[in-house]
């Protein structure tokens, strides 16, 4: 199978032969239509379908996982032409336990997504350092995607005033397994907690609302998770 039987947009497709990604990994091929279907279920008659709200993705690091879930994301997005600009919301939150896989998966969806294939969705990145001050002015502006490490978000959740995550789709641990050995426990307590207080589902996304998927998905990267 190629990335096109896999449901993606076509400028998707475009990027990635550019790329020269031209086989879907296993993870892809098993995450990717899964992921994308939660996009459209939402019918008039049938507003809020029942659907799996948590995927599982056990995959190692060099599985392809970043492209599983960025891709689909992306790819909801692209629906969004003419709808939304930077202020409209953050519609996905990666969180990652280090800085560098932060920086790794916010250059490659700005640098080989974004920028390619839909140049109006905008990326952004908070990891803490020296950069508050830059941050702070960059959620203020706007961002649609956004990577961050846990601690360093809920710094900004209590100091940086209006930041919205009501519209928040997609939440996605990056490397699930670490995120809760480095003892970042509390701080995701307190992320979810403001997810949960702050939802408001479609009826409140204007033009979205037939987008986006109707409500929270999580998904868990881990490379051990094991199922029992
Ligand atoms: P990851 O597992 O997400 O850390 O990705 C590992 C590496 O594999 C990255 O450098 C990706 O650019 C590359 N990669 C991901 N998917 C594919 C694919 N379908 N074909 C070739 N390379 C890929």
């Amino acid at each position: 199978a190629d990335f096109k039987a896999l449901g993606l947009h076509e400028n998707l497709l475009k990027c990635l032969d550019e790329a020269k990604f031209t086989k879907p990994t296993k993870i892809q091929r098993m995450a990717i239509p899964k992921l994308i279907s939660l996009g459209h279920q939402r019918t008039r008659t049938n507003p809020f379908p029942p659907q799996p709200r948590d995927m599982f993705m056990q995959a190692q690091t060099g599985s392809g996982k970043t492209m599983a879930f960025t891709l689909p994301v992306l790819n909801m997005l692209l629906s969004s032409k003419g709808n939304i600009n930077r202020q409209s919301g953050i519609y996905a939150l990666i969180l990652t336990p280090t800085r560098e896989l932060a920086q790794q998966i916010y250059t490659f969806i700005e640098d080989h997504l974004c920028k390619k294939a839909c140049n109006w969705v905008v990326p952004g990145i908070v990891i803490g350092g020296e950069r508050k001050k830059s941050e702070k002015a960059r959620l203020r502006k706007g961002i649609n995607i956004l990577v961050a490490t846990p601690g360093r978000l809920v710094d900004h959740i209590e100091n940086t005033q209006s930041l919205d995550l009501s519209k928040i789709r997609y939440l996605i641990f990056d490397e699930g397994d670490r995120l809760m050995e480095l003892g970042f426990e509390e701080s995701i307590a307190k992320i979810i907690g403001r997810l949960q207080k702050e939802y408001k589902d479609n009826d409140y996304l204007g033009p979205l609302a037939d987008i986006l998927p109707p409500r929270r998905v999580s998904i868990l990267c881990s490379a051990t998770l094991k199922g029992n």
